[in-house]
Parts: C-alpha cells; structure tokens; sequence
C-alpha cells in the first residue's frame, strides 16, 4: 500500500476537525453541563449523544472480533461509502474501479462526487478474475469497490482472487460484505491486521433485522478510521439509533436463528422457482436473495405488481437480463410468492 498520506485528499489530511463541545471534555465526572446549549429539561433526548458512540463501539468489538478503534459508526453503511469517496478521491481527477454488476450506490456516490467510476464486468456465472480488476486500475486509481456476497447476484467472490486484488493494488479496497452473516465464507474484517489496504463494510440492516435504525459499519485500520471521525458530521449516529443498537446486541443470539430459518426457506424457495414453467435459471446465491432469470421479467415483475408482491426487477443491469431478485421472506410471505407464480399464466 502506498503511504496512507499520499491516498488521502491533501485537504482532508491537513483538515482541522470540528470540535463538538462534547469533544472537548472527556473523563472528569461532571454532573453540571452547560457547555452544549442544550435545554436542560425532556431528559434524555435533550442531550447530544456522544460523538464517537464509544460505549456501542466497546461492545460491537467483542461481538465482530475487531478493536473499538478499528470501527466507524455511520448512517447506514451508505454513509461509510460516501465518506471513503470524500476522504479518498480528487473530484475529476482522481478514479475508482469495481466490479459489475453490483451493489449502485458505489457508482452514485462516484457521480455525487464527480470522480470516475470504471466497472470491470464479472463473467457470466458472477465470478471475479482479479488480473482484469488490476489491469483496469492506473495511478489515479483510488479505491477498488468489492461486494461479497455480491448484490444482486447473491453468489461470494472467490477469496483467493479478493486476496490478489488486495495484494496486487496499492490503493484502498472496499469490501462490501453487507450479507457475510449469512455466508459460509470467512469475513475480511478478521484479517484488518493482515491487511492493512482493506476497508470492510458490514450493516446492522441485513441479517440484524435494524434497516430502520440506519446503522452501517466500516472496519479499517485505526488510521484509516481516524480519517473517518474527521470528516463525518459531528453527532451522526443519534441516541435514539444507538440505544436501538443495544438492544440488538443483546438479542443476538436471535440473529443466528433467524439466518437459520432464512437460509432453510432460501433452499426450498430456490427450488420451487425451478419447477416453475417459466423459470430459466436460479442462480447460485451465498446472501438472504437469489437472483433468477425467466422468459419476461418484465411482465412477471408487473403480473407480481399486481398481486400486492413486489420483488426487484433487475432486467436492465449488467449480465442480469430477464433477471428478478427475489428476497427471501417469512414462510408465509415465500408461499404467496410461489402461489401467485404457479397461477400465472401467459
Ligand atoms: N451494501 C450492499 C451490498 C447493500 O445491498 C446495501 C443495501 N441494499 C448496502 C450496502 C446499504 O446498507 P445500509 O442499509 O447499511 O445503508
């Protein structure tokens, strides 16, 4: 890896952070505060949270098997995709590159930031090949944006080819593994010290059942976090999310059930689709969705539409054409999918 100052944006390494009021004092046991401008009435809420979520972090670091300061807490893990690019990349300058299809937010965060996205297309069973990654990269290249298991193909990269990517660029590389919970494969974020160019992404909202908190977690070396606490907004993670995240925690081990009920209802739903007159293909899938490519998914999609059951329409991207991808529901929900398709009819 190049040295971590010549891959930031030189305004954000020589940036002075905000200071929040609650930065400034930290460890005395105070009782009175009237440092923040706060109303002192309609406790809790009254009171900013604290601005790096340590108390969350502590925990999440046991659970995840990283350190606290190898952690950042955003909005989402959409916020933590947005930030690498303003703490990274050169705005029409500098480029990065990823594999297609996948998840879009990459390529939209690119856009927002004007920096160049070039996609390097997987093949046709969603496989990645690490030197066509690598050939695609240059000395402006920034970031390498990896998903595993890839959104919307549902299958894991291969990790020997992730760990050629890694060793073969001097960049950052992003991987994504928003859906590891439910994959076999062993997660990067073990392997920060390993790896010191990784970036890894992991959301409370997949196999923790918290999309509404907005919770998103990136894991990076220490320094790389550090560069993350001083470009984000001052209280980004609110109290009312934090105390949710707790409670998650807490109910963990209900995580691990619900994978277990999820995986079992993938297996059988994915093999229903294929007695399904109209299904062409399931493909492989390691996450929570399969994708599945049919006669028209255009028409299916709509026929589905009207049957109150929306499922995503992936036609129009990259090597998924005729392709749905179905998420994978309670048992219930699995069955009206599957009843509403068997009535179907051209
Ligand atoms: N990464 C991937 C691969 C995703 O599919 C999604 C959401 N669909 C996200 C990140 C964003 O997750 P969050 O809710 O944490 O912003």
């Amino acid at each position: 890896m190049k040295p971590l100052q010549q891959l930031v944006r030189a305004n954000i390494w020589y940036l002075k952070p905000y200071s929040s009021a609650r930065d400034e004092y930290k460890g005395v046991d105070a009782s009175v505060f009237l440092d923040a401008n706060e109303n002192p009435y309609n406790a809790p809420y009254n009171r900013y949270p604290d601005p790096l979520q340590r108390d969350l972090k502590e925990e999440l670091a046991v659970i995840k098997q990283v350190l606290p300061s190898q952690i950042f807490l955003g909005n989402g893990s959409d916020e933590a995709i947005d930030l690498l690019f303003r703490i990274f990349c050169n705005p029409k300058e500098d480029n990065v590159v990823a594999i297609a299809p996948t998840y879009g937010m990459y390529k939209v965060c690119a856009d927002i930031n004007e920096v160049e996205y070039r996609s390097v297309l997987l093949d046709e069973n969603f496989a990645l090949n690490a030197e066509q990654l690598l050939n695609a990269t240059d000395q402006h290249t920034k970031m390498i944006f990896l998903c595993t298991p890839n959104n919307p193909s549902g299958n894991d990269l291969d990790r020997d080819e992730i760990i050629k990517v890694i060793n073969g660029f001097q960049g950052i590389v992003v991987i994504d593994e928003a859906y590891s919970d439910f994959s076999k494969q062993k997660p990067f974020r073990l392997d920060l010290m390993k790896y010191e160019n990784i970036v890894v992404l992991n959301t409370f909202s997949k196999a923790w059942g918290c999309a509404g908190i907005r919770l998103g977690m990136a894991f990076a070396g220490s320094e790389i976090i550090d560069l993350f606490n001083k470009v984000k907004y001052p209280y980004n993670i609110n109290l009312l999310t934090q105390h949710q995240a707790f409670d998650a925690l807490k109910r963990r081990y209900d995580v691990d059930k619900w994978v277990g009920v999820l995986m079992y209802e993938r297996n059988q739903l994915a093999a229903s689709f294929k007695e399904l007159p109209f299904c062409r293909k399931v493909y492989p899938t390691d996450a929570n969705f399969f994708l599945v490519k049919v006669d028209d998914a255009d028409v299916i999609y709509k026929y589905l539409v009207s049957c109150g059951i929306i499922v995503r329409n992936r036609s129009r991207v990259e090597l998924c054409g005729n392709c749905l991808r179905i998420t994978v529901g309670t048992t219930q929900e699995n069955n009206q999918l599957l009843s509403a398709l068997r009535s179907y009819k051209k």
